[in-house]
């Protein structure tokens, strides 16, 4: 299939991500068929992709008559033949569960054309594992977007061990026709490249309040307002949700080692079901309204002990073949709002500082803190 013959596509599960996906699909002119488990979650799917649209209509991004012509390119159902049956590609976006992903993945199989495109917008589970439920797995691909898709412009495509060539390119061309920014991971590994990265920052953040070495606050301001990122590793977990976070570093701690064990604090939080906004409480309180960081709190913590870990796990992407710089460096700017990508970082800090920083943590806390062998490469 050429990227100019795939025109009508089957977005599964109308949640968050879901509806995201068909809109943006819409907007850039495909067929959308829609669909979820009942028929009020697929109503208030298209609700939300009016009011999204009409936000966008009053920003004078989008017009009045192609609002109304996306809308009417979506068609909504309950019943997955009817979704798939015509689809050249298939987004599936359910919950994140590899039984139930595997299971739709085999009905997609039974029911869509032979030659559709069978991509999952799953954010910590194995691609290959998920095309095991198929019976060509060279169609399948990560398709990964980043929320809420209508605004933000990177996804991740993902190849899993037996995906085709072929299958990536129209994967990356169909990203570009909706106006995103494609990244490939060369390789199929947990996290891929945003939340690999992001991930253990977090965590690593709550560690060192965990040892008492600096407050949530401290730590919060200097990130924001010293290191320029969009908020501080406490107010986004909050944001993305504990149990999110959580959940990630459970996958990791198990795929990729005990260094990436959810630490206490978020651990705690995640088993009193403070899980951040969405719950009125994470490691700030929110039924006052949004927390205030104060631009003087951080004075006294050195960016550069959180910087210097995740530009690690940057550098341990490249080490380990899972992606080139230059793409690790747009994801982190697109998917993650970072004010420059880690290996911008590196460039303007010194790959000596921070390796100075790596192994200091490597004396005190052990061997996960090791400079990985791409960071060491770049020392002066
Ligand atoms: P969500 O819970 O908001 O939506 C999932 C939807 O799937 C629900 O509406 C549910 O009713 C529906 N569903 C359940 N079983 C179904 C079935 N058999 N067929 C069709 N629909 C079914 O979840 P979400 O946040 O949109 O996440 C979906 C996927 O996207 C997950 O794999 C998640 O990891 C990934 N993801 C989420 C985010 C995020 O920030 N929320 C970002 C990137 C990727």
């Amino acid at each position: 299939m050429k990227i100019e013959d795939l025109k009508t596509v089957a977005i599964l599960g109308a949640g968050t991500m879901g509806h995201g996906i068909a809109q943006v699909a819409a907007v850039a002119g495909y067929r959308v068929f829609l669909r979820d488990v009942s028929n009020e979650i697929l109503e208030n799917a298209k609700g939300n992709i009016r009011s999204s649209l009409e936000r966008l209509a009053k920003r004078g991004r989008l017009s009045e008559k192609d609002l109304e012509a996306a809308l009417s390119r979506i068609s909504t159902t309950i019943d997955l033949k009817e979704a798939v049956k015509n689809a050249d590609l298939i987004v599936e976006a359910v919950p994140e569960r590899l039984d139930l992903k595997q299971r739709i993945f085999k009905e997609v199989d039974e029911a869509a054309p032979k030659e559709a495109i069978l991509a999952s917008n799953t954010s910590s589970l194995s691609i290959t594992d998920l095309a095991k439920a198929v019976k060509k797995p060279e169609r399948v691909v990560g398709l990964h977007f980043f929320n809420p898709p209508a605004l933000m412009r990177l996804v991740e495509v993902v190849p899993g061990e037996k995906t085709s060539k072929e299958t990536v390119e129209l994967a990356m061309s169909f990203a570009k026709k909706l106006d995103k920014t494609p990244v490939f991971v060369k390789r199929d590994s947990p996290g891929f490249i945003v939340n690999r990265v992001l991930i253990p920052y977090l965590n690593e953040a709550s560690k060192i309040v965990e040892r008492g070495e600096f407050k949530v606050l401290e730590i919060d301001s200097a990130m924001q307002f010293k290191a320029k990122f969009p908020m501080g590793p406490f107010l986004l977990s909050d944001y993305i949700g504990i149990d999110i976070v959580y959940e990630i570093l459970r996958v990791f701690e198990e795929k990729l080692g005990p260094f990436y064990k959810p630490s206490a604090p978020i651990e705690k939080l995640f088993k009193e079901k403070k899980l951040g906004r969405k719950t009125g409480e994470g490691f700030y309180g929110y039924k006052e309204g949004a927390p205030k960081v104060p631009e003087d709190a951080g004075a006294v913590f050195d960016v550069n002990r959180l910087l210097a870990p995740m530009i690690n796990e940057a550098a341990k992407l490249v080490s380990e073949g899972i992606a080139e710089t230059g793409d690790v460096d747009t994801a982190m700017k697109l998917g993650a709002n970072l004010p420059e990508g880690p290996f911008e970082t590196v460039k303007r800090v010194g790959a000596d500082k921070l390796t100075g920083v790596l192994k200091e943590l490597e004396k005190k806390h052990g061997k996960g803190y090791a400079p990985s062998a791409f960071l060491s490469s770049l020392k002066q």
